[in-house]
């Protein structure tokens, strides 16, 4: 990571995590899940209004690490009128990056903001962090009830049905 990229990733997780954006309870939100990371005792509630197909509204609540606070607030933000598929695209590019050689380039032009979150693989514990808001999403607009948990899986809201992981 270079020098610059190392200053803006902590500036911007210690400005999401001071003033996080989206951070309620969505009161109309037709889709719901729990995510729970129990390495770091991160807890979120992802709450998302779909529409038409598209999100019109993500907004979460929780406690948690300040990255997995800051990670929650940026993805609500950046999911906030996409369609489903541009959402799940943004999902898959954010987990690519996070769980890619912490020497691989990170994908600003496809993230946006959320490249910052290339720096916590050099910090391999804090992956579950960064992605736990987006593994809670996932589970939100499938429909799963129950918590989503970071526990014993690399992606736990994606892997069932893939087969072939672990
Ligand atoms: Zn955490």
């Amino acid at each position: 990571m270079t020098p610059e990229l190392r200053d803006l990733y902590q500036e911007v997780i210690l400005d999401h995590n001071r003033r996080p954006r989206h951070f309620h309870v969505l009161q109309d939100a037709s889709h719901r899940a729990d995510g729970y990371n129990p390495l770091c005792g991160d807890r979120l509630t992802v709450y998302v209004q779909v529409e038409d197909g598209r999100v019109r509204e993500a907004s979460f609540q929780g406690s948690g690490c300040a990255i997995s606070k800051a990670s929650a607030s940026m993805m609500t933000d950046a999911v906030s009128g996409k369609s489903l598929a541009g959402a799940r695209s943004l999902f898959e590019a954010f987990h690519r990056m996070v769980t890619s050689a912490s020497d691989a380039p990170a994908d600003p032009a496809e993230l946006g903001k959320l490249a910052v979150f290339a720096g916590v693989r050099e910090f391999p514990a804090r992956v579950k962090c960064a992605s736990l808001a987006w593994h809670t999403l996932l589970a939100a607009l499938r429909a799963d009830s129950g918590t989503v948990s970071t526990e014993g899986a690399d992606e736990p809201a994606v892997a069932r049905g893939a087969g072939g992981h672990r």
